[in-house]
């Protein structure tokens, strides 16, 4: 755990950034935060656990939901048993509706109900919490609060994900989180489409890699390393949201055997380099990276990798062939980032 190898700064043109104030080992773990919320994706509803993703065939569906599993372990946890007991009877509600009428994906729904019920826990202190001082996993992770999940960046207005009104799409799932939640979770349905916006931009596909959890060793290895990594869910943490996007990430995040999302760096980086993760499959091509950046996070990347690429096309149609210098350029180390003087901001709630 090398939580205080790192500093968020603000950027000039970027907002906050996640920048390394030491030099680090490919491999090394960042961050390691406890969600704020994680769903196992429709298809992995009954296969894993829907506390921590962790792969729970074999365990029997919840009595009173009748949709979800959970793991062993987190059967045998108060705080875990906690956050499904929450939600049960929400789910129940959901998928008594027709599979018509409800979300051809009920992920993004389910991840919002989620997140409003732990909200209303959280504002009720006197009451047993997901996260107490003691949690279930092992070692030490970071968890979120309220106020920063509910602090992330929005996705720009307007913002339009395959031809689909984001705006429109958000207070519609408010709408439907405010009809399966209990009365006493309910939030407006203004607040509940601008938290919902919020966990759009910042929510993260979770990964596991078949074979279990590899820990620390090794090199790093990233997208397609090691294992075949497998979508299980999503899910939103506050620590991991800080990390700005780059085409050619220096760091990577999966989710790990205690349901935890780890950051990890995926090549040596210098002191004082941004850390980044690539929001997207950074192996498409970069008209198809550059329009899903735009579309889903409204933003038009300029990292080293696309302007390289763009210009190996410009140049490429002059017929020259100076592409494989410009890509493996691309692929060196970052130049040194600009750093803003403003202080950095603490947010590393250890435990
Ligand atoms: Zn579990
Ligand atoms: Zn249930
Ligand atoms: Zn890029």
């Amino acid at each position: 755990m090398s939580i205080s190898d790192i500093e968020v700064l603000d950027t000039d043109d970027r907002g906050r950034g996640v920048f390394a104030t030491h030099a680090i080992g490919a491999g090394t773990t960042i961050v390691r935060g406890i969600p704020a919320a994680c769903v196992p994706k429709d298809d992995r509803l009954r296969t894993h656990c829907s506390v921590c993703l962790a792969p729970a065939a074999d365990r029997p569906l919840c009595s009173g939901c009748g949709h979800v599993v959970l793991c062993a372990r987190c059967a045998k946890s108060d705080g875990a048993r906690l956050i499904h007991d929450d939600e049960c009877a929400s789910l129940r509600s959901l998928f008594a509706v027709p599979a018509k009428e409800r979300p051809a994906d009920t992920c993004s729904l389910r991840l919002l109900l989620r997140l409003l019920l732990w909200r209303w826990r959280c504002s009720r202190p006197e009451l047993p919490q997901y996260v107490e001082d003691e949690w279930w996993g092992d070692g030490d992770a970071c968890g979120d609060e309220l106020d920063d999940v509910m602090a992330l960046c929005e996705p720009p207005e307007g913002l339009a994900d395959g031809g689909v009104d984001c705006d429109a799409a958000f207070w519609d799932m408010a709408a439907q989180a405010r009809y399966h939640l209990p009365a006493h979770a309910r939030l407006s349905r203004g607040l509940a489409a601008e938290l919902m916006a919020r966990v759009y931009a910042n929510g993260l596909c979770l990964y596991r890699e078949d074979g279990g959890d590899g820990g620390d060793g090794g090199g790093g290895g990233g997208r397609g390393g090691g294992g075949v990594r497998r979508e299980v869910g999503w899910g939103v943490s506050a620590s991991v949201a800080m990390f700005n996007h780059r085409c050619a990430p220096n760091a990577d995040w999966s989710i790990d055997a205690d349901g935890c999302i780890v950051v990890r760096s995926v090549r040596p980086v210098r002191r004082g380099e941004e850390l980044c993760l690539c929001y997207v499959d950074n192996a498409l091509p970069r008209r198809e990276r550059q329009a899903r950046l735009r579309e889903h996070f409204g933003f038009e990347c300029q990292c080293e990798v696309c302007r390289a690429e763009e210009e190996e096309e410009t140049v490429g149609t002059a017929g020259r062939a100076s592409g494989k210098h410009a890509r493996s350029e691309a692929a060196a180390p970052a130049p040194a980032k600009r750093h803003a003087s403003s202080a950095p901001r603490a947010r590393k709630k250890t435990k």
